[in-house]
């Protein structure tokens, strides 16, 4: 294997040892993208002129890592792949980018990402669309389409993403890697571009579990720049890393197996759940009644946090003003009112127009409210779950990745892609998507590990002992 195809924890047994430099990983991660960054478009832009240090202390962690393009690094444009943040250099570093900057991470570009977040295919980018390495006429998933795709082509050794609905797991699951959403809490949002804040978490996006464990050490940890950032002893998560699950109570919500799931995604799924039990695991079947109505929940609840969130995008701050040709009302409300018609995509008018009106008066009561109580309802069903489960495993994406174009003009179709991953984010709940199988198509398949509130290490500890007695980790792409 070529250096940037092999894993990071991989890449610093090499360094260590010295047999390879951080500048010599890097120069293959670019060697890489300029073969293949043509065909797979991973990034809305490239960061050049890295400073490499390539002496190390303990605690470095020198390697070639992709960004969202959602997440502040100081003085580097960061756009979330809006029109509306065209020329926006952020002059702070996210918390995320600090922890990284300080570990000695090499910063490859900005990966591409649907605008805002907005979308399960990364079709919804200024910049036009990301592919899939697996099939480049299929999606890479999303939002976090240009990390997972970033990761699966060996365009950076591992990436960040940030999940409000699915968005890390269901990319990592259709480029056939490992995503984490961590606990709501558990890594800083500061200098996260946000969202629906209620429910956005920034997490690792990497080749295996192993990866992922490490680079959640560098980004977690308690942050008093983000109120919701919990105040804990921080764990070291590679310390999960055992492969003994027996005993592990796992649960099957016989809800997650429902019309309109590919068989080939069912199958696997429940060899892979054949093969938990193999090694030891207690596999029984549960029930999370309110599953049904955790999607239209989370489209009132987040786009009405969207739509305050981006209220601040008006050609004021930040990015793009666009001034119109002739005055229509006052020059200000004319100057706001072009911008974000320029600005803004399809989809983010969508979303801003369906929150606008779940938050306004006389409705706020009947959708709004009434989303904050059905939430409450599915937290409860998780909480009773995990009285006497240690975990829950379940498909990640009902399909594997579907073709460019396919879901653009039917957005319920799009929305239905996180059917299983937006519980876990209106829970606040860890969950882990991990490589389990390939369809006849050589297309991945992914499975959902999901466990109560700041229990990462169950997930690691699960999804460690699956991976290592599995061979789809190593699968690499030939692009
Ligand atoms: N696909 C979901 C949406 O469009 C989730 C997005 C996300 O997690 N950022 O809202």
């Amino acid at each position: 294997m070529k250096l940037n195809e092999l894993t990071a924890h991989e890449i610093l047994d090499l360094i260590k040892a010295g047999k390879e430099t951080p500048a010599a990983v890097y120069k293959s991660v670019k060697e890489q993208i300029s073969k293949t960054e043509g065909k797979v478009h991973a990034y809305a832009r490239l960061i050049d002129n890295q400073e490499i240090d390539n002496k190390l202390r303990v605690d470095s962690c020198p390697i070639p890592i992709a960004i969202k393009d959602n997440i502040c690094i100081k003085d580097n444009e960061t756009t979330c792949a809006s029109k509306i943040l065209q020329g926006f250099k952020p002059p702070y570093d996210a918390t995320v980018i600090k922890k990284l900057k300080d570990s000695k991470a090499i910063f490859v570009g900005n990966a591409n990402m649907d605008e805002f977040a907005f979308g399960s295919s990364c079709e919804t980018s200024a910049f036009g669309p990301t592919r899939n390495p697996w099939n480049i006429d299929c999606v890479p998933g999303g939002s976090s389409g240009g990390s997972a795709a970033a990761v699966a082509s060996s365009e950076a050794v591992w990436a960040i993403g940030s999940d409000t609905g699915g968005s890390i797991r269901q990319p990592a699951c259709l480029c056939g890697v490992v995503g984490l959403k961590p606990t709501y809490g558990v890594v800083s949002r500061f200098g996260l571009i946000a969202f629906a804040s209620s429910l956005d978490q920034i997490g690792p996006i990497t080749k295996d579990v192993i990866d992922n464990a490490l680079l959640l050490n560098i980004i977690s940890g308690y942050d008093e720049n983000d109120s919701t950032s919990v105040k804990m002893e921080k764990p070291d998560y590679t310390k999960a890393l055992i492969k003994d699950i027996k005993g592990i109570r796992i649960g099957i919500p016989k809800e997650y197996f429902i019309e309109g799931i590919d068989p080939e995604v069912e199958k696997s799924v429940k060899d892979s759940i054949e093969k938990l039990k193999s090694l030891g695991a207690v596999v029984k079947e549960i029930s999370l009644p309110h599953t049904e109505y955790a999607v239209a929940t989370y489209y009132i609840t987040a786009t009405a946090e969207a739509s305050s969130n981006l209220a601040r995008f008006d050609g004021v701050q930040y990015g793009l003003r666009a001034i119109p040709k002739s005055q229509r009302k006052n020059p200000i409300v004319d100057m706001y009112e072009e911008t974000r018609n320029q600005g803004f995509g399809r989809e983010a008018k969508r979303r801003i127009m369906l929150g606008t009106y779940a938050l306004s008066s006389g409705y706020y009561d009947a959708y709004y409210l009434r989303a904050l109580k059905v939430r409450t309802l599915i937290k409860n069903d998780f909480d009773k779950v995990f009285k006497d489960c240690d975990c829950i495993v379940t498909p990640t994406s009902p399909t594997t990745a579907f073709k460019i174009g396919e879901r653009m003009d039917d957005p319920i179709a799009m929305y239905l892609s996180d059917i299983y991953t937006i519980p876990a984010n209106l829970s606040g709940i860890p969950a882990i998507s991990i490589p389990c199988g390939f369809s006849k198509n050589n297309l991945p398949i992914g499975l959902q590990i999901m466990a109560k509130a700041f229990d990462e290490k169950m997930l690691f500890k699960v999804a460690y002992a699956y991976e290592q007695s599995t061979d789809w980790h190593k699968k690499r792409v030939s692009l």
